[in-house]
């Protein structure tokens, strides 16, 4: 079996488009909570691997937890370490292979995190984002978790993690396909049916864009949870029913506007305990939760409820097989992409674009940086 070599080892260019440089620009995080803009080479694509000039890369969550430090040994798995993993640009060069496959310079791409090992049971089943090679050198890479991300002017990715961009989508929206392939994988694994009553916790960008993707799945009514004020107004703005989570008993608000009933299906979207505890007590009987947010913490789970009221708890890990689909989605604006994209910053504005996106008053839902 061949594995490509790693994207900091040196491949060769089957082709590349003149005028990629040797050096480029990119945010290196030197250990948790100090990082730069540094000057570092361009990676060279091995075999089946594209080379890409970023044009666009969305600040995530999971961005500024590893940024703090928040995953110590797994995500990154060592300093210094370049994030991003939100992105979309243009090939410019192809590793060996990866013109047989299908890909040119010039194409326009979105590019998503898992590059799995492909001949795994859960690959072979589709399930590559539970790839049972999780890691391993060689055979598995996660850009911008524990391989080299795109926040930097170029990146190297496996062709089986970068996606054609409908010329329709700006790089902007590009950037967005990626949490939009995982909205709608929370709502395909929330099994939402037509006409279910779906409730939200969390309105980031992947809650506003999983309440999006519960409605293209059907959803007769999605309610809204959320606890910060400018983000209430936004998902009000979206059209989405909304409830204050500060209020003193959400559970029972919940209720109230389902006839005492609960909500058939929640998707959870914020990732903290509490907020756990009360997608579960707001299911109806038979109702089920998907949930996406990673509490740092272990939580307390009403065990009975979930017996004796045959709850469901499912996870949701990243996206996959949902790149290709949600790109029409995206472009028919039925995931609304632009709506969440709040603002825009220079590779060189990192910092100050980090700082917006952690403080809760500054409004900021999707940061593009524009490398
Ligand atoms: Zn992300
Ligand atoms: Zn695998």
């Amino acid at each position: 079996m061949s594995v490509p070599p790693s994207a900091t080892t040196a491949g060769t260019r089957d082709a590349a488009a003149p005028g990629v440089p040797a050096r480029m620009r990119a945010l290196v995080v030197l250990e948790p909570n100090r990082f730069e803009i540094q000057d570092v080479p361009v990676p060279a694509p091995g075999a089946n691997q594209v080379l890409a000039r970023v044009r666009a890369v969305s600040i995530c969550g999971t961005d500024a937890h590893l940024v703090r430090g928040d995953y110590p040994g797994f995500w990154p798995p060592s300093f210094p370490f370049i994030p991003g993993h939100e992105w979309s640009g243009d090939v410019v060069a192809l590793g060996p292979g990866a013109g047989m496959l299908g890909w040119s310079i010039g194409d326009r791409v979105a590019g998503t995190s898992h590059d799995a090992c492909g001949v795994c049971q859960k690959c072979v089943e589709g399930r590559y984002n539970l790839c049972e090679n999780y890691g391993v050198e060689g055979l598995h890479r996660q850009y911008g978790h524990n391989a080299q991300g795109a926040d930097a002017t170029y990146v190297v990715h496996g062709v089986k993690a970068v996606f054609r961009l409908p010329d329709g989508l700006s790089y902007a929206e590009g950037a967005v396909v990626d949490p939009a392939s995982i909205a709608l994988h929370v709502a395909n694994r929330g099994g939402v049916r037509p006409g279910d009553t779906v409730a939200i916790t969390g309105a980031g960008a992947i809650g506003l864009l999983a309440g999006d993707a519960a409605l293209v799945r059907g959803a007769g009514r999605v309610i809204v949870l959320e606890n910060n004020p400018a983000r209430i107004a936004k998902a009000t703005a979206l059209g989405f029913e909304t409830v204050d989570s500060r209020a003193a008993d959400t559970v029972a608000e919940v209720r109230a506007r389902t006839g005492g009933l609960g909500v058939d299906v929640v998707l959870e979207c914020a990732g903290v305990p509490a907020t756990v505890q009360l997608a579960l007590a707001m299911l109806r009987r038979g109702g089920r939760c998907a949930a996406v947010g990673i509490p740092t913490k272990g939580v307390e789970i009403a065990m009975q409820r979930i017996v004796l009221d045959e709850l469901e708890l499912v996870g949701c890990r990243a996206s996959a097989g949902e790149m290709r689909q949600v790109m029409p989605l995206v472009e028919q604006g039925r995931l609304r992409v632009r709506d969440v994209t709040t603002h825009h910053f220079a590779l060189d504005d990192y910092a100050r674009a980090l700082a917006t996106f952690n403080d809760p008053t500054s409004g900021a839902i999707k940061i593009i940086i524009e490398p």
